[in-house]
This record gives C-alpha cells, sequence and structure tokens, in this order.
C-alpha cells in the first residue's frame, strides 16, 4: 500500500464539488486515511509549494490556494501517486482525460479542482505538511 496527499483546491470546494470529488475517490478504490477542511494562508501555500517559488505563476497560486476553504486528504491505495494523478487528469484541464477529475471540475490551468503529489519524496513531504502520525492512524 502506498498514501498520497490529495487536495481539493478552493474552486471546486466553492464550488460544491467537495462531495461527488469524495464519492468518486471511494469509488475509485481508495482509502481515506486522513480527511481536514482548512484554510491556508498565502504564507503557508507558499510553504506547501516551495518547489514552485521564483516561478512566473507562484504568486498567483499562493493568492488562490489561500483564497478559500480547501479538503486535505490523506489516499491510501496501491500505486496510490500515479493512480490519484490518473484520476485527476492533465495538469490542465483543457488536456485532462474524459472522466478525470481536472477534466469534470477545472476551469483553467491555475483553476484546475485538486491536487496530488508527484512522487514519494514529494508524498512523504506533503502528508506530513498536515496530518501528524496520530491523525494517519
Ligand atoms: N500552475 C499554473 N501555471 C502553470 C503551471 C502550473 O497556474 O504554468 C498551477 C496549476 O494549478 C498546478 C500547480 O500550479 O496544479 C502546480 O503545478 P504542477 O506543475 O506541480 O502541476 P500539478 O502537479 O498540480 O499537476
Ligand atoms: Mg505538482
Amino acid at each position: 500500500m502506498q498514501r498520497t496527499l490529495g487536495i481539493i483546491k478552493p474552486d471546486a470546494f466553492a464550488a460544491g464539488h467537495a462531495g461527488p470529488i469524495l464519492a468518486r475517490i471511494t469509488a475509485e478504490g481508495f482509502r481515506i486515511v486522513g480527511l481536514k477542511k482548512l484554510t491556508l494562508s498565502a504564507e503557508q501555500a507558499g510553504a506547501f509549494y516551495h518547489v514552485h517559488r521564483g516561478k512566473g505563476f507562484f504568486d498567483d497560486l499562493t493568492g488562490f490556494m489561500s483564497s478559500g476553504p480547501c479538503v486535505v486528504m490523506a489516499l491510501e491505495a496501491t500505486e496510490a501517486i500515479s493512480g490519484w494523478r490518473r484520476l485527476m487528469g492533465a495538469t490542465n484541464p483543457a488536456d485532462a482525460a474524459p472522466g478525470s477529475l481536472r477534466q469534470e471540475f477545472g476551469t483553467s490551468l491555475g483553476r484546475n479542482a485538486v491536487h496530488g503529489s508527484d512522487a514519494d519524496d514529494t508524498a512523504a513531504f506533503e502528508i506530513g505538511f498536515f496530518f501528524s502520525g496520530l491523525e494517519l492512524l
């Protein structure tokens, strides 16, 4: 079993898509190990997305991610990291496969509904960013 960090981003949460996305996650066979709703500060969003600091979209990304509530999730499955990224779809909703969450709920590259870790080391960092060990038992 493997774990990954997923986020229902502020655009999807505000549009009322958290319920359908959670239902889809369960239907696709992920176990929801950790779950919380929170609103990040811009500084916290910047710490989470530290690998993107200095890029042209960083301020827009951190501003957006701190613009309202989101739902953070620790998800468990076999091959959870690649499986969750496949369920999310491509970063740009315009390129996301039919049936993927970004195709269904994303509206632009910067407003793409969901986040997912991209590798073992980033999944470990991102899960630890939001959850303590006790919250993942
Ligand atoms: N992003 C953006 N403009 C870009 C690239 C990325 O606004 O040119 C945003 C987009 O919302 C993306 C996030 O920054 O989800 C993180 O980018 P990354 O390349 O890590 O994509 P992801 O892993 O989310 O698919
Ligand atoms: Mg990424």
